[in-house]
């Protein structure tokens, strides 16, 4: 598995300056240290390295989009911006499916299916694993160990903290900077129950939703807007003493979703068994996501969804910064908590308060 670079958190891109004292300070602790702190590749050679599809350069690349420091995450948005003819050569597929589902023991199986079939895979992940009961989300090596280790894999976990729309912006450059380090199937990986479905079904080609057998809906977590948006539902754990069961749950699903899709009959997912500890079903999924993206591009749905996505993170970028640039403002953080005050005691109706902020900027 790459190294997530948790020690390379601050590591510049251009950005070289740093204290000569401190730098002073560290060489006389320990000079290797220096040394090594003092390389830094510039823009031109991480385009190089990523397009040569070096998984090091990847990996410091997204670091720098994921960093808090301005500096740093302009220099990622540079070698992103350089990045930009290269991408868009993959099949992007979203998983999602509540703790528990088996999603780590599926992306194993079903990862190192399509590895076989001489596919180059990157695995990333959404959620701020400080949203997760289980700690960071494929951040226990151990969980993809057989991916973990394959030469043609790049396994990213999720950022470890910040707000959803911001780790899901930048799981999506992520994805755009290992499209042109020549990764061609993209696996994102979320947990549903929260929002980042929507951001997921926004950056991906093809959304596969894991449920269980013997769970209700509600028991799983699921919500219906998700069911609604799943291009296909696998029903996994299918196996030893379950199968009878999940074969029923795939029957009973089928029903479901014919009536969620009465009106557009075209856009009703399949339902599919599988086992991600024994393998089974697994290649009969990769084949049903193959021939779907298959024909969406022959009828130009495919680019068509891309486009709208397009638009969508357009909007949602938009949204984020305005809302971020409204209430980092000077003015506005002085003045907001008086507002709050006086809307509190009536002084001042809600609607005028929030236009005399938004004066502001
Ligand atoms: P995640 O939280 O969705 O990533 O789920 P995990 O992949 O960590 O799996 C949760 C538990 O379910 C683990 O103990 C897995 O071994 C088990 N599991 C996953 N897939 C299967 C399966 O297909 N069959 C059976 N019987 N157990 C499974």
């Amino acid at each position: 598995m790459e190294n997530p670079d948790q020690n390379n958190k601050n590591k510049p891109g251009k950005d070289t300056s740093s204290s000569s004292q401190k730098d002073g300070l560290e060489t006389s602790i320990n000079p290797r240290y220096r040394r090594q702190k003092r390389y830094s590749p510039d823009i031109e050679e991480y385009v190089e390295g990523i397009s040569s599809g070096n998984r090091t350069m990847l990996s410091q690349a997204i670091t720098l989009i994921e960093n808090s420091n301005p500096d740093h995450r302009e220099s990622g948005q540079k070698i992103l911006e350089e990045c930009m003819g290269a991408t868009g050569n993959s099949l992007r597929i979203g998983i999602t499916g509540v703790p528990g589902v088996g999603k780590s023991t599926f992306i194993e199986s079903f990862g190192t299916h399509i590895l076989e079939e001489g596919h180059r895979l990157a695995v990333l992940a959404v959620d701020p694993s400080s949203s997760r009961s289980k700690g960071s989300i494929l951040g226990d090596k151990t969980r993809m160990q057989t991916l973990a280790n394959h030469p043609d894999t790049f396994i990213r976990p999720s950022p470890a903290s910040g707000a959803l729309g911001g780790v899901a912006h930048t799981t999506r450059e992520s994805m755009l900077l290992c499209e042109a380090a020549g990764f061609d199937i993209i696996l994102i990986e979320t947990i549903g129950v929260g929002q980042s479905e929507t951001a997921v079904h926004s950056m991906v080609d093809f959304f596969l939703l894991l449920m269980l057998a013997g769970a209700g809906d509600e028991l799983q977590g699921i919500k219906r807007g998700i069911m609604e948006m799943a291009d296909l539902i696998a029903i996994n754990k299918s196996d030893q003493e379950n199968i009878h069961a999940a074969k029923k749950a795939r029957i009973e699903y089928e029903n479901a979703l014919s009536i969620l899709a009465r009106d557009s009959p075209a856009r009703k997912p399949s339902v599919l068994t599988c086992s991600a500890t024994e393998g089974t079903g697994i290649s009969e999924i990769w084949n049903k996501i193959k021939r779907s993206a298959e024909q969406s591009k022959e009828s130009s749905r495919f680019s068509a969804r891309r486009s709208e996505q397009a638009s969508w993170w357009m909007h949602e970028t938009l949204n984020r910064q305005l809302k971020d640039r409204f209430y980092n403002h000077p003015e506005v953080r002085n003045k907001i908590k008086d507002f709050e005050r006086k809307v509190k005691r009536g002084e001042v109706s809600p609607f005028r308060a929030a236009e005399e902020l938004l004066k502001i900027i």
